[in-house]
């Protein structure tokens, strides 16, 4: 197991362009999986270089703790519909906020093996893919907030009163 140190909002790490990934070295593979491992450790479904201080453009996403993806420069393809819901970072912990996205993303990436492929998810991967790749570009979901982030202990509460 290898968990890094998640880099939180006001780190400078966050706001830069990440550089693409030329060559799948040791190293590279050996981030991949300390970035599956430290997004596990913190419940998220999604995590990007840049949040554990690597600029460079890759991001690991699992949305159903079944299905984990690396996804070495992502390069989003299509994007269709919308979707608007509460949004949570890693880098903003303890809050979320409500972010419009797509409803349907289509990726293309370079997995560990060198290869080619092509993901594509609907709803909360869609989010995730769309959140993630965001990360590379030096952005994060409270720059696209529809208004103010609320406490996660709120949201629960809010959402434990609508049932
Ligand atoms: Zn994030």
């Amino acid at each position: 197991m290898g968990i890094r140190n998640l880099r939180t909002m006001g780190d400078e790490c966050l706001r830069k362009k990440c550089k693409e990934i030329k060559i799948i070295s040791p190293r590279i593979r050996l981030l991949a999986e300390d970035m599956l491992d430290t997004m596990y450790a913190a419940n998220g479904v999604g995590l990007a270089a840049p949040q554990v201080g690597i600029l460079k453009r890759m991001v690991v996403i699992d949305v159903d703790g079944e299905h984990p993806y690396v996804l070495i420069n992502p390069e989003i393809l299509e994007m269709s519909g919308e979707q608007t819901g509460y949004e949570g970072c890693l880098s903003v912990p303890g809050k979320s906020g409500i972010v419009t996205r797509p409803n349907y993303a289509k990726v293309r990436a370079t997995g560990l093996d060198g290869k080619e492929f092509i993901l594509e998810g609907e709803e909360l991967l869609a989010r995730a893919i769309c959140h993630e790749c965001d990360h590379l570009d030096g952005i994060i979901y409270v720059d696209k907030v529809e208004g103010d982030l609320i406490d996660n202990e709120e949201l629960e509460r809010m959402e434990m009163e609508e049932e």
